[in-house]
């Protein structure tokens, strides 16, 4: 939509086009064929920044000018431009598998995006599954469009005081340096959204990123039309209280689609990553209304069908809720004047009970309540999850509560070392994360010495950089940086834990025993090192507590040069992390990591997991690929049982982790290690990719979301009408529906089911009777759909429902029940209303 020189302005050089037009798109962030383009331009500025568009931003004309000028570096860039071009253009796994599909686009909205340090609009694992699954997206060519905010802060970076206390330091995006530009309209008009808040308009501003093949948008309310207070809005991210968070939730759901219609998009499917979007529903309902002249609850019923919601949390309290008043402060025009309903409606689409005033307004019930689809981020965190919706679904058993789940994935492109990059393409070639998964097979043919040499490479890459972090690290804190050349060894076994510092990740948990884990760091013949890294949100005391514990053992002399904690983890320091750790240490209280994402990360360079059997881990592990801790269960924030974890912990790194490490064959090569890292690399690399991910969503999800669109939308919204309708009558006469007389028989090794429903003022259509009966080993639930026979005559509205089964259970295990049946209705989902026999 707009010109890449209308933002930058650009010296007047032949040839800087082709350049602007490379260093914008963020490809470059997982598809290295341009860094030595960029690292001619400034070597210094590139290895500090690996950030083609702030190179771009600064180097001089001169030297742009002397290498534009010479015919190989012009012939290299125009080649590197077309190939872009002709790779994102092109057809891809999407284009291929589903050529007839009616999915056009899906408006993918986060809070936050990681896709790149140059970009720094994001906290952690939440904004690490947005820009993993936007880059397999691009990958894959599915049409996804990303919608986010622009943070004129992001979330705050972290140092260390001399006495090992985090502070919280917010350095400014600057948007001229960020790979961003103006959203324009045709005739150069930058384009801006408009929202109303009480009092006043707010104006966002409206930004584009490039992300391979698809789009990101970015709103953020630093205009100058604004009030003061308001241009601060999109200020922090997870900043601010309780009303900030609400108006940033106004506009990244409402201003987002608004913007996405402002470019004339009509996305068939809108995908939730966590509630706090989910305004958005809203909104996508309201231009139905608009468009269609149809009342807000036809539309939302036509337009559910086409949501989908991903939660992310695994407790009730990590939910974002709002005190009703304060809804109705920013909302209540909103609802009377653009959607026409009262505030009420709006209000208990966001609780558990409509009628209850109190209640405050739950931002993924709305998500639940306005979507198709729900889904968890692992098998475990979507079971976890029908538990914390269950009171949405009264009286149904927790395992139909209706949430699914999609494991996350990491984009492996953006997380692998050069050196691993080339043994996965010799193994598997250089297309391998753009179709269906590579083969295990070509991955186990990979010999000890060439995932050794890859081991042996990254550890000692690792050991550099960190070294140069670790000095720089040693000089602000008042140290002496000459102190970081001596601190650990390019042949010992690394341990990496790196992650946010809150107490259910029990980041402490190593630390249990400091005595026991200083024989293990110190041990002469066979040592261990530690790497830690780890932030604490400015307003989580007790996980800032917790980094000062580990800063106070590393003031232990016994262990100088082996463990040191680097500040300030990000994206950056996360992949240098993954790329050379050996062993990747996780210790979550289960069944609080909803997926984890970071153990993910080292799969494809070889490196290890040691987790928990929590999130991924709970349905990755075998004891082929690497180790775990737990039993399997939940057990709360019992202490005692930290300590039986912590016990665990340190026997398995004594008693099997170091030694196989060490280990070394005739060769010097830890065969049985190497043999773990082989099936690691081959069973779980393409499993938990992003790339996977993507393909499961828009098979299992999107194209299904989008098909259900399409049919409750057809025909001036025939299917959606008559869904309303229905819905309408079940709400009003379900308490009409009744039992009647049961008889069961058995004979010839079968129960046979009569069953008589008083249908009350509803059509037997509009039912459907059941047999269900309690899960025996398995998880699922004996259900057997009843056969609806004659009217009776002699009782009015009495239907019979038949049915036959196997007697392999006692009968008394199947209780009849009668719930909503429509074809189009997702049940309980759609209508939740259910009535059992007993
Ligand atoms: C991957 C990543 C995360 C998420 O990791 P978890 O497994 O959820 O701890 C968080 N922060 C950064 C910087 C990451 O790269």
């Amino acid at each position: 939509m707009s010109d890449p020189n209308a933002f930058t302005i650009w010296p007047k050089i032949e040839g800087i086009d082709a350049l602007a037009e490379l260093a914008f798109n963020l490809h470059w962030s997982w598809n290295h064929a341009a860094d030595e383009l960029w690292e001619d331009l400034d070597p210094e500025l590139w290895e500090t920044t690996q950030n083609p568009w702030v190179i771009l931003r600064t180097v001089s004309t001169d030297k742009i000018k002397s290498l534009l000028a010479q015919p190989e570096f012009h012939k290299r860039l125009d080649d590197l431009l077309r190939e872009n071009r002709e790779s994102f253009s092109s057809k891809a796994w999407f284009q291929k598998k589903h050529p007839d599909a009616a999915l056009t686009s899906v408006a993918y909205f986060s809070m936050e995006f990681m896709l790149s340090e140059a970009l720094p609009i994001y906290s952690g694992g939440l904004g690490n599954v947005a820009g993993d699954q936007m880059k397999a997206a691009s990958d894959l060519g599915v049409p996804v469009v990303g919608v986010g905010l622009l943070y004129g802060q992001g979330y705050f970076r972290q140092d260390f005081d001399s006495e090992g206390r985090q502070r919280a330091l917010y350095p400014v995006n600057d948007p001229g340096q960020l790979p961003i530009r103006p959203l324009r309209r045709p005739n150069g008009e930058w384009l801006r959204i408009v929202i109303q808040l009480p009092g006043s308009k707010i104006w966002l501003r409206c930004w584009e990123v490039s992300v391979g093949r698809t789009k990101l948008y970015l709103l953020d309310a630093n205009d100058f039309s604004n009030t003061a207070a308001h241009r601060g809005i999109t200020s922090q991210l997870y900043g601010g209280d309780a009303e900030m968070r609400l108006k940033q939730e106004i506009i990244l759901g409402i201003g987002g689609w608004r913007l996405l219609r402002a470019l004339g998009l009509q996305p068939e499917v809108c995908h939730l990553n966590e509630g706090h979007a989910a305004f958005a529903v809203l909104e996508r309902a309201r231009f139905y209304m608009e468009d269609n002249k149809r009342p807000f609850d036809l539309a939302l019923n036509v337009t559910r069908a086409g949501n989908l919601f991903t939660t992310h949390t695994a407790v009730a309290a990590g939910f974002d809720r709002f005190d009703p008043e304060l809804v109705r402060k920013y909302l209540s025009h909103y609802a009377q004047d653009e959607l026409a309903i009262p505030l009420e409606d709006l209000l208990a689409l966001g609780r558990q009970n409509s009628g209850d005033a109190s209640e405050p307004f739950n931002m993924a019930y709305l998500a639940v309540h306005g979507s198709g689809q729900v889904n968890g981020v692992s098998k475990l965190h979507g079971r976890v999850s029908q538990h914390i919706f269950q009171p949405l679904f009264p009286r149904w058993p927790e395992q139909e509560v209706p949430i699914g789940s999609v494991t996350n994935g990491i984009h492996v492109p953006t997380w692998d070392s050069a050196a691993a990059d080339a043994l996965w393409s010799t193994a598997c070639g250089k297309k391998r994360w753009h179709g269906n998964r590579p083969a295990e097979e070509d991955i186990r043919r990979l010999t000890d010495a060439q995932l050794w040499q890859m081991r042996t490479g990254g550890r000692k890459t690792l050991i550099g950089r960190m070294r140069k972090r670790y000095a720089r690290q040693l000089a602000a804190e008042g140290g002496s940086p000459s102190e970081a050349g001596g601190v650990f060894d390019e042949k010992v076994l690394t341990l990496g834990f790196a992650r946010r510092f809150a107490t259910y990740k029990r980041p402490n948990l190593l630390l249990h025993d400091p005595e026991r884990l200083i024989r293990l760091l110190s041990d002469p013949h066979r040592p261990v090192q530690l790497l830690l890294a780890g932030k604490a949100h400015p307003q989580d005391l007790p996980g800032q507590a917790l980094i000062e514990q580990w800063n106070d053992f590393l003031k232990r002399p016994e262990i100088r040069g082996r463990v040191v904690f680097l500040s300030d983890y990000d994206m950056m320091l996360a992949q240098e992390l993954v790329q050379g750790i050996d062993l990747w240490i996780n210790t979550p209280r289960r069944p609080w990591e909803a997926c984890g994402t970071s153990g993910m990360k080292v799969l494809v360079n070889g490196g290890l997991n040691l987790s928990e059997l929590d999130g991924w881990w709970a349905e990755a592990y075998s004891p082929e690929v690497g180790w775990a801790i737990g039993d399997g269960r939940e057990h709360g924030d019992d202490p005692a049982w930290d300590a039986q974890e912590a016990e665990a912990l340190y026997t398995l790194l004594e008693q099997e982790v170091i030694p196989e490490f060490y280990e070394q064959n005739e060769k010097g090569m830890p065969s049985k290690w190497l043999g773990l890292i082989r099936e690691s690399m081959a069973r779980l690399t393409p499993e938990f990719s992003a790339g996977r991910a993507i393909r499961e969503y828009t098979e299992s999800h999107y194209l299904p979301a989008a098909a259900g669109y399409h049919e409750r939308a057809a025909w001036e919204s025939k299917v959606g009408a008559s869904l309303l309708q229905w819905q309408e009558g079940i709400a009003r006469h379900w308490n009409s529906v009744r039992f009647g007389n049961v008889r069961i028989e058995t004979h010839d090794g079968r129960h046979s089911f009569r069953v008589e429903i008083f249908v009350g003022d509803l059509k037997p259509e509009d039912l459907s009777v059941e047999l269900y009966a309690d899960p025996m080993q398995k998880r699922e639930p004996a259900i057997e759909t009843m056969t609806v026979g004659e009217a009776r005559v002699d009782s009015p509205g009495a239907f019979i429902y038949s049915s036959e089964i196997p007697a392999t259970r006692p009968a008394g295990d199947y209780t009849p029940r009668v719930i909503p049946h429509h074809t189009s209705a997702s049940v309980p989902l759609e209508a939740a209303q259910i009535l059992w026999q007993r």
